[in-house]
């Protein structure tokens, strides 16, 4: 690090919100010249920052709110459903309300550095194609930072000089506070309804989304996901160089996936069947995307095709865990609505399902077209009766294991009594009932999995 590396000497920024990103985030603008006051509505939170030394006190209290910016975390509401009172006196007073990946930008370019910001975002497949984007740059030998709603906050990375690159997954939240940043490449994959609470409707999170071509120009690369009616209506009339991606159709000037061979008009790109980690048309697209990204940041066609093949893929999406007499044990344990189960099942001919938890409106009804491909399902926690009912309605094969532990070794009796190859976790539910989130609900899959291949 440059000594006397101060972007931020004189300015002061209030930080509201002192979570994953908020405290880090605190440390390092302090580190950075900057007079920094901290807040959180959670006392713990505050006590935290305290003792590391952080000045604490409520920014909404201080009179004509005297701070250069609000930076506010991605969880905290600046309109809708309530405005939080920091953000209301931050409005009153004009001050910008700001996110961490604006004021990584700022200190990146008083290094002073041309370092490249590649922005990931839409709906879903953000975290795979983030993960995948940074993916190829590193085996390429190329200096890159990854982080943002993925994490680590984009104030923890470290800064790269003119031909680094910085990827990251942006949420809606975060995109809606920027101000200069600018994406060198940025990428929206699809928009389906979500998050529609914080953003009134699905215009005003589209929106939001498309922020991620803001000050764009005729250098920039805006990678836009063609695989639903969203891509097609932003295609035109923006600043960018626009390169459609898609899962299934050809895309004129873009890059696509016809059947599982990955393309571009100048030829084929990589075989998708190499690629154990990015099962499903949805991962073809976000292959695409990456694809797309690594060809205009100059990676060479082999180099994509290779950090495809060995892309190890995320935890919790369609991860493939362990294998037990031939049995493959998938822990899909992010997928927490229907929407999520469809994609994977959609991957595989025929499954042994696992699912269940607290469900979502409209339980496993949207997955009946893809009923057939269930040999059998083990079902858990709160949605169990209702998804047996579902299933019993279609004539599904299904019983009732109330917990995963006992879900596991279930599903493992019968798959063998169907000859079925793959054992999938993919609740199509939230996991509260019996867990504190998604990832510990995989860990906990991942752990047992694990310990029965050892004792069979
Ligand atoms: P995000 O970070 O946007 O939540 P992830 O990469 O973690 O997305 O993927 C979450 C889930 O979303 C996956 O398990 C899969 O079911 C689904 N998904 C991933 N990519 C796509 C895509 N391109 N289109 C539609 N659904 C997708």
């Amino acid at each position: 690090m440059k000594q006397n590396f101060l972007p931020f000497s004189g300015q002061r920024i209030a930080i509201v919100g002192l979570g994953r990103a908020g405290l880090p985030s605190a440390r390092r603008l302090v580190e950075w010249g900057a007079e920094v006051l901290c807040w959180d509505d959670g006392e713990a939170a505050r006590k935290g920052a305290a003792e590391a030394g952080l000045k604490v006190g409520n920014p909404a209290l201080v009179p004509g709110f005297p701070f250069d910016a609000l930076l506010l975390s991605p969880g905290i509401p600046h309109t809708l459903p309530r405005v939080h009172p920091a953000a209301a006196a931050a409005k009153a007073a004009g001050v910008p309300v700001l996110c961490d990946a604006e004021l990584l930008f700022r200190a990146v370019r008083a290094w002073p550095s041309q370092a490249r910001f590649v922005g990931i975002t839409g709906t879903n497949g953000k975290s795979t194609t983030t993960a995948l984007i940074h993916h190829l740059l590193k085996r390429a030998g190329r200096a890159v930072e990854v982080g943002g709603n993925l994490g680590p906050a984009a104030l923890g990375l470290r800064l790269l000089g003119d031909d680094g690159v910085y990827v990251l997954e942006m949420s809606s939240y975060m995109l809606e506070r920027l101000d200069r940043l600018h994406f060198n490449i940025g990428i929206l994959l699809n928009l389906s309804p979500d998050h529609l609470d914080r953003h009134g409707d699905m215009d005003g999170y589209a929106a939001a989304k498309l922020h991620v071509f803001d000050h764009q120009d005729a250098g920039d690369i805006a990678v836009l996901g063609m695989d639903d009616d969203w891509g097609a209506r932003f295609a035109a009339g923006r600043g960018a160089k626009v390169v459609p991606v898609s899962g299934q159709t050809a895309q004129k000037g873009g890059v696509w996936a016809e059947g599982r061979i990955l393309r571009d008009e100048a030829g084929i790109i990589a075989d998708l069947d190499t690629a154990r980690a990015l099962p499903g048309s949805h991962n073809a697209q976000n292959a695409a995307a990456a694809a797309a990204a690594a060809l205009a940041l100059g990676l060479t066609r082999q180099e994509i095709a290779e950090g495809i093949a060995d892309f190890p893929g995320l935890p919790h999406r369609q991860e493939a865990v362990g294998t037990i007499d031939g049995i493959a044990f998938v822990n899909d344990s992010k997928a927490t609505n229907a929407d999520s189960t469809e994609r994977a099942l959609l991957s595989y001919d025929r499954v042994v399902l696992i699912a269940g938890g607290v469900p979502k409106a409209g339980g496993l009804t949207p997955l009946a077209p893809l009923f057939p491909r269930i040999a059998h399902a083990v079902l858990i926690g709160q949605a169990a009766e209702d998804f047996a009912a579902t299933l019993a309605a279609h004539g599904v094969a299904h019983d009732i294991a109330g917990t995963l532990g006992a879900a596991i070794p279930a599903a493992l009796a019968a798959a063998r009594a169907t000859g079925t190859k793959v054992v999938l976790l993919s609740p199509a539910c939230a996991s509260f009932d019996q867990f504190t989130g998604f990832d510990a609900r995989g860990d906990a899959f991942r752990a047992q999995v694990a310990s029965m291949m050892e004792t069979v």
